[in-house]
Formats: C-alpha cells, structure tokens, sequence
C-alpha cells in the first residue's frame, strides 16, 4: 500500500489540505498527507467513542494477548519499521532499532502485568462487618494521543499501547514530520486484533492536535514545553485528564571517583543519542576538578572516532537530523556559547557532503549558565561541558533549571551516587548509566517542573489511563429505617470502630 494511501485508510480522505513529508537525507517526497478537518476529527472521535465499550469488555487479558501478538508481528516485521523509521527521521540503524525494541519489550511487560494492575480490588468499608467495597479501574473512555517527531514509534506508541491495554480506545495525532512509521504501526496492531474503529489515526500539523483535544477523555501529549502549555490550557477548560512529556535540559554529573573512561563514552553516547535529539539525551556536563583533566582528554579522544554516516548498519554512531529548524537552533546555541566565551574543541559545522542535515557533533568547554546552551533545551548534537569545583556546585548547578526530566551521575561509590541522585530534582536519574530508565519497563519516567506532568511507564504509566470507582455495598445486616445517618446501631458500630482503627490498620 503506498503511503499515500495508507494515511487516507486512517481518516483523512476527504482533506483537501495536504502536507509532504520528505526524506530529510535525500529530501526525496515519502508521501503527503492530509490535514483533517475538524468534521473529520470528530468523526474518528466519535467511531472511537462507539467502538470502547467492546474493547473494554473483552477484558484485560484479552487485550493483554492482543499487544503481545502485535509485539511478536512487530518484531518479526522489524526490517519494514526501521526502514520507515529511518526514511522519516534521518536516524542511524542503532536508533531505529532501539525504538522497535523498546516498544516490543513494553508491549510484552503489558502482556505480563497490565491484567494483574487493572483487576479490581477488595478494600474496607465504613463499617467493615456489614459493607463490603470495591475499587474498579475504569477507562476514561476515548485518549488522544499527540506524539512528535523525534521517536516516530516509541514515543507514539510507549503512550498509546498502555492506554489501550487498560480499554480506552484511542485516537493518535502522529507528528506531521513522522507519520507514516505511525500508519504502518496502527496496521499492526489491526493485525494483532485492535478492531479499526478502537484505534485510528488522524492526520495533520497542530491545529489538528488542537481540534482533537475538543472531542477526546483524556489527552496524553508529548512535545515541546511551548505547546504542552497550549494543550494543558485547552484540556482544563474541558476539565478533562492530561499528562505532558515535555522537553529537558538533562544534567549529567561527573564526581570525583568517578570512572572517568565509561563517563566520558557515556557523555558521549548520551549527549549524541538521536543526534541529540531525545528529551532524555544529556545537555549539561559538570565535571568536578579533580577528574577534569583527564575526562577532557578522553571525551576528545572518543569524539574524533565518532562515525557520523548516511551508511546502514550499527556501526553508524551520528547519523543525519531530522528538520532545519532544529538545525538552526544547534548552530545558534554553538555560536552563542562561543560569542560568550566556550571553546569548541570539537566538529560544530555543518556536513552538506554527508546530506543536507548532517552536523558534526560539537564539543563546547568553559561554557556557563549565562549561555542559552546551558539553559534552553538543545535538540542536536552538542556536547557542552564546565567544570565545577566539587559535587555540592554540580548538585546547585545541575538543579538551577526550569526543566527536570532525566539526568545521570558517575561515581564508583554507588550508595553516595544514590544519595546524591535524590537531591536532583528530575523525574529520573542514572547512575553510571544513562538512557537505561526509558527501557526499563517497570520504571515510571517523566518530567518535573517544565519538563512535564504525570509519568508514562511502570504501574504508573498504565493507571494514568483509568479512573478508579469505588463502590460499597451495605448487605442489610442488621440495618433499620432511619432518618439520621447516626442511629444508635451506627454510632455504636462507629464508637467500637475508633478503637480498632487506632491499632489495626486493615479495618
Ligand atoms: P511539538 O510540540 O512541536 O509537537 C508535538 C506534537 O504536537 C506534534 O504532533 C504537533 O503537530 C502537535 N501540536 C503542535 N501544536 C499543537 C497544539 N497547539 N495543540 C495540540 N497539538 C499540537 O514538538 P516536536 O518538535 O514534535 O517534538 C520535540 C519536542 O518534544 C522536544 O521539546 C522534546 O524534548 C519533546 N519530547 C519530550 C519527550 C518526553 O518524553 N518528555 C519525548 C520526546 C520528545
């Protein structure tokens, strides 16, 4: 099926107003899509409205197996998605597969757990001998996820798949610069048995995403801090639910005993990840001075055997970005940073013989907080390192910053790297490893401050999808018609009760 018409099967066949999405290496079209009207965003709403009660009825196990079918075809068909992945983005092999692991593994820990997270659970009543409760976990009902460009599937789909397992239906908002990866994962998941009504796509730039907030129970964004802010104010003034992944400026802490090999290739590897362009790639660099010397000497080392590459194959470690405009703000943020007075001892130019959007990563010295490096979120390949005199000055610097997404600390003392990990003020942090938190599946991951509200992943990731009902239910026992809520068998029941309450807590 060609892209084209791929992206009409979801909805937006009867647009006029159309988008192109181009190969961001060779520029060449992939295929255009369609901007839905809001007749149309309503109209996918409104069939995904339809379609949730069945969906939720089959019950948690059977969308459970439904996800592991679909992780075992997306696996099997894990050629296909990269390569899609790779012509939308630009991105190195090494990327494109992570994305399809991590939401294979995350498709396969839901399989596992969602079911047990979901089933409803027994808790004591007011008056504990004659009622009995219940707490259900019910679904919002219709979610819609906005996702971006930057992890066409993991990002898209480590929202969608958990909020489909707790038995919403969903209606996506794939990122216009990325949205065929999303059509060919939502045809999996046909594949797997999500009937097409529970979950469908519509297509467009932001106003799309804007009009879908209108219709949808619950929003689940991911994007820019600028325009989580657009969607938490339209969300609240339909006072519905929401969680933001927003973007980071994440601190990566380097101690006085750290390793200063694994850190220097950690930087590295975490600074560079997507080309610098994750939410979670380190931004900040703040290496204590005893070991400054020697991890400088080692980043330079491992940055001159960077393979930035068009080229397939793992091997790849840079590959191309994925928008001008993003490209821009790197070389703004370079020039900015070398105007106020860091050193670029490494890259920062441009590569047009590798393709169009092809940077060779900088390495940026002596940069301060007064540089927009060290302040606003970086999407590109910069590597920006300072040097503090001891960890209480990496600690203050590393949480003098309005975001608080992910952040990382070397150290071989790993019970004061936990310590240390406490006082950052992210929602997650690793120590001697960085990128490791997203993966692990049993993690809850997300932002603090403006780099987010609510968490995606773990036990928490899915329950964000449902509402918990309570319900009672008196047996009779021993009950009499009474005007007042205290009749004399309640209040005695109520008095014997206090005294039990102070000592056991189950009652
Ligand atoms: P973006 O905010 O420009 O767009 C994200 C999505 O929102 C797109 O689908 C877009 O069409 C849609 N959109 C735009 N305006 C809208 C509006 N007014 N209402 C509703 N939807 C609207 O972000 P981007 O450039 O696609 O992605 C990059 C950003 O995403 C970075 O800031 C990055 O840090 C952040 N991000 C965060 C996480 C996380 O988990 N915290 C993950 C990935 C990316």
């Amino acid at each position: 099926m060609s892209a084209q018409s791929k992206t009409s099967m979801n909805g937006a066949a009867h647009s006029t107003a159309q988008i192109e999405v181009r190969n961001p290496v060779s520029r060449e079209l992939i295929g255009s899509i369609a901007i839905c009207s809001e007749d149309e965003v309503r109209g996918a709403v409104e069939r995904a409205r339809g379609a949730q009660p069945a969906w939720e009825a089959r019950g948690a196990k059977e969308r459970a197996y439904i996800l592991r079918a679909f992780a075992d075809l997306l696996w099997a068909r894990r050629t296909d998605a990269m390569r899609l992945i790779r012509q939308e983005t630009g991105k190195n092999d090494t990327g494109a597969f992570l994305e399809v692991y991590g939401i294979v593994t995350e498709a396969y820990w839901l399989y596992h757990h969602a079911p047990r997270l979901l089933r409803s659970q027994r808790r004591p009543a007011l008056l504990p001998f004659i009622q009995y409760a219940k707490v259900h976990f019910k679904p919002h009902g219709v979610v819609g996820c906005i996702t971006p460009w930057n992890y066409p599937l993991y990002n898209g789909f480590t929202d969608l798949i958990p909020a489909l397992a707790a038995g919403n239906t969903v209606v996506m908002k794939p990122s216009e610069l990325s949205p065929f990866t999303a059509n060919y994962i939502v045809d999996l998941l046909y594949q797997a048995g999500v009937p097409e009504d529970a979950l469908q796509i519509v297509t467009g730039d932001g106003s799309t995403g804007a009009v879908l907030i209108d219709y949808v129970d619950y929003v689940s964004f991911t994007g820019s801090t600028a325009t989580g802010r657009k969607v938490a104010e339209r969300a609240s003034k339909r006072l519905i639910q929401y969680t933001l992944e927003l973007g980071g400026k994440d601190p990566l802490l380097i101690l006085e005993d750290a390793n200063v090999e694994l850190a220097a290739a950690g930087t590295i590897r975490s600074a560079l990840e997507n080309c610098g362009q994750a939410c979670v790639s380190t931004e900040r660099v703040y290496v204590t001075e005893p070991v400054y010397d020697q991890y400088l000497q080692r980043v330079q080392h491992y940055a001159q055997q960077l393979n930035v590459s068009v080229g397939d194959g793992f091997s790849v470690d840079v590959g191309s970005m994925t928008n001008e405009r993003e490209l821009k703000r790197t070389e703004a943020q370079v020039e900015d940073a070398v105007v106020k007075g860091a050193k670029l001892i490494s890259g920062g130019k441009r590569r047009p013989d590798l393709g169009p959007l092809f940077f060779a990563p900088a390495v940026l010295t002596d940069v301060t907080h007064e540089m927009d490096v060290m302040r606003e979120e970086t999407f590109g390949p910069i590597v920006a390192i300072m040097k503090v005199k001891d960890t209480d000055e990496a600690v203050r610097l590393a949480n003098d910053s309005e975001y608080g997404l992910s952040g990382a600390i070397f150290t071989r003392n790993l019970t004061r790297g936990e310590e240390i990990a406490k006082m950052l003020q992210s929602g997650d942090i690793g120590v001697n490893r960085t990128y490791a938190v997203p993966g692990s599946h049993a993690l809850p991951w997300g932002g603090r401050k403006h780099s987010g509200i609510g968490r995606r992943g773990g036990p928490e990731g899915v329950m964000r999808y449902t509402q918990p009902q309570s319900v009672l239910v008196d047996t009779m026992i021993g009950s009499v018609p009474s005007l007042t809520l205290l009749d004399s068998l309640t209040m005695n029941t109520l008095l014997a009760l206090r005294v039990l309450r102070r000592y056991l807590p189950f009652i």
